[in-house]
C-alpha cells in the first residue's frame, strides 16, 4: 500500500518538473504555451499534494457532473476524479496499468471504462488521501455508479451522490441547482464544519466567470482557419478549468493562453505545416500517445480543432443574481462541461456535433468507440447512419483511450493514415 499521491508527485517532481525546465530553454513559438500548462498542473498538484499533509484540511474528490467552485467556497482542494488516469497514461504506463490490475484483482470486471477501473485501482493502492469526501453523479455512465461505492468503501470517507437529470433544458439544471442547494450545501457543511457563505460562493463564481469568457474567446479563435496552435495543446482551458475553476490561478493560466493564441491571430503566426483536413474529434481522445495529434499535423496534414468533450454547448457564464440563479447556473455548468455530455440522447448529440462541425469548419469526423463506454458504443449505429447520410467523411476507431494494450498506437495511426490516404485523398 503506498502513500497518498505517492505516485503523483513522483510523475510531477521527476517528469513534470524537468519537462518544465526544458520548454524554458527552448526558443519555440508553442514551447510558450507547454509552460503555462505544465506551471498550472504542477501548481494544482503541489496544492493537493500539501493538503494531504492537512488533517484539517479536507480534499473533495469529486466527479464528472460539477465543477469545482462550490468545493473552492468551502476552503476544499478539489480533485476531479475523471481526469486523474491522463496524468499516466501517456509517461508512466506502469503505474497506469498497475492501478487497473489492482482493481481487477479486487474484482472489477475489465469491461468497466479503464478510467473507473484506474481510479478504483489507485483508491485501493493508497494513492487518494483519507482526509477527503467523495461527491459522484448519477450522470454521465454506469462505470461511475460502480466505481464510487466501491472506492467509498476503500477509503471509508463521507460520500454524497447526487442524481442528474435525464434532460438537457435549462428547468433540467434547475432542478439538479435545487438539490445541490439541499443535499450538496449540507454535505458540504457538516464535512467540513464551516457554513455556506454565499459572498464567498459569489467571489468564487465571479472568478471563474472570468476564466470562462476567456476560454470561449480562445474557442472561437479556434474556428480560424489555419488553426493557430497546434491540436496537442488546445484543450488545455477546458482540462484546467474542470480542475480548477474559480481559483486564481486557473484564470492567470487561461489569460495568458489566451494572450498568446490572440497574438498568434493577430500576427496571423502559423502552424509549420500545411492544414489539409480539419478535424472534429468525436467523444475520447487516445491518452496514451503524447505525441499522436502533432504526427497526425505533420504526417497527414491533419488538425483535430475541436473535440465534442473539451468544448461547451451552452456557452454561458454563471448568472450571479442570487442563490438560484448561482446554483442553475453551476448546475448547468457542471452537466454541460464534461462527459456529462453523454447523458445527451443521440439525437441531441449529432445536433451538437454538427454544429461544432459547421462551426469549426471541419471536413471529417473521428469517432471513438471506446470499450467499456456503453454510451458512446450504444450510438454508433445512428451516428454512423447519419454521418452517411449527410455527407460526412467520419472514421470509426474501436480502442481504449486510456490503455494502449487494447489497440496501441502503430495500428491506431495505420488506421488514420488510411482513412486521410484514401477517403479523405
Ligand atoms: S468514457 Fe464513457 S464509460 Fe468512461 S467515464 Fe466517460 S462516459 Fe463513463
Amino acid at each position: 500500500m503506498g502513500k497518498p499521491f505517492e505516485k503523483t508527485m513522483e510523475m510531477v517532481n521527476g517528469l513534470a518538473k524537468p519537462a518544465l525546465e526544458l520548454f524554458k530553454t527552448m526558443d519555440d513559438e508553442d514551447a510558450k504555451l507547454f509552460i503555462i500548462r505544465l506551471n498550472d498542473s504542477i501548481g494544482r498538484l503541489e496544492e493537493i499534494a500539501a493538503a494531504i499533509t492537512h488533517q484539517n484540511q479536507k480534499v473533495a474528490l469529486f466527479e464528472f457532473g460539477l465543477t469545482p467552485q462550490l468545493f473552492y467556497a468551502f476552503d476544499c482542494v478539489p480533485l476531479c476524479m475523471e481526469t486523474f488516469p491522463m496524468l499516466f497514461t501517456a509517461n508512466r504506463k506502469e503505474v497506469f496499468y498497475e492501478f487497473i490490475e489492482a482493481a481487477e484483482a479486487a474484482g472489477l470486471p475489465s469491461d468497466v471504462c479503464s478510467t473507473d477501473r484506474c481510479i478504483v485501482g489507485a483508491a485501493l493502492s493508497g494513492e487518494f488521501p483519507t482526509n477527503s469526501f467523495f461527491v459522484a453523479s448519477s450522470a454521465p455512465c454506469d462505470g461511475t455508479r460502480i466505481a464510487y461505492p466501491i472506492m467509498k468503501k476503500a477509503l471509508k470517507v463521507p460520500t454524497l451522490f447526487l442524481e442528474a437529470p435525464y434532460t438537457y433544458e435549462k428547468e433540467a439544471a434547475h432542478w439538479y441547482g435545487q438539490q445541490i442547494k439541499t443535499d450538496l450545501i449540507p454535505f458540504l457543511e457538516a464535512v467540513t464544519g464551516k457554513k455556506f457563505d454565499i459572498d464567498r460562493f459569489r467571489e468564487i463564481i465571479e472568478e471563474s466567470n472570468k476564466a470562462y469568457e476567456l476560454m470561449l474567446d480562445i474557442f472561437d479563435a479556434y474556428t480560424v482557419k489555419p488553426s493557430p496552435i497546434p491540436a496537442s495543446i488546445s484543450g488545455f482551458p477546458y482540462a484546467s478549468f474542470i480542475a480548477s475553476a474559480g481559483h486564481p490561478r486557473n484564470t492567470e493560466s487561461t489569460r495568458l493562453f489566451h494572450d498568446e493564441v490572440m497574438r498568434r491571430v493577430k500576427d496571423d503566426i502559423q502552424n509549420p505545416f500545411e492544414e489539409k483536413h480539419r478535424v472534429l474529434w468525436c467523444h475520447v481522445q487516445p491518452t496514451f500517445d503524447g505525441e499522436f495529434f502533432k504526427w497526425m499535423e505533420e504526417k497527414l496534414g491533419a488538425t483535430v480543432v475541436t473535440s465534442m468533450l473539451s468544448s461547451s454547448p451552452i456557452l454561458l457564464p454563471i448568472d450571479t443574481t442570487d442563490i438560484d440563479t448561482m446554483l442553475e447556473g453551476y448546475a448547468w455548468q457542471g452537466l454541460d462541461m464534461t462527459m456529462s455530455i453523454m447523458r445527451f440522447d443521440t439525437n441531441k448529440l449529432l445536433e451538437f456535433t454538427m454544429k461544432a462541425y459547421h462551426q469549426y469548419r471541419c471536413d471529417c469526423v473521428i469517432v471513438t468507440q471506446h470499450v467499456g463506454c456503453n454510451s458512446i458504443c450504444g450510438a454508433a449505429g445512428l451516428m454512423r447512419r447519419y454521418f452517411h447520410d449527410e455527407g460526412v467523411p467520419a472514421l470509426f476507431i474501436e480502442l481504449d483511450y486510456n490503455d494502449d494494450r487494447v489497440l496501441s498506437s502503430e495500428p491506431l495511426r495505420e488506421q488514420v493514415e488510411d482513412f486521410f490516404t484514401t477517403i479523405m485523398a
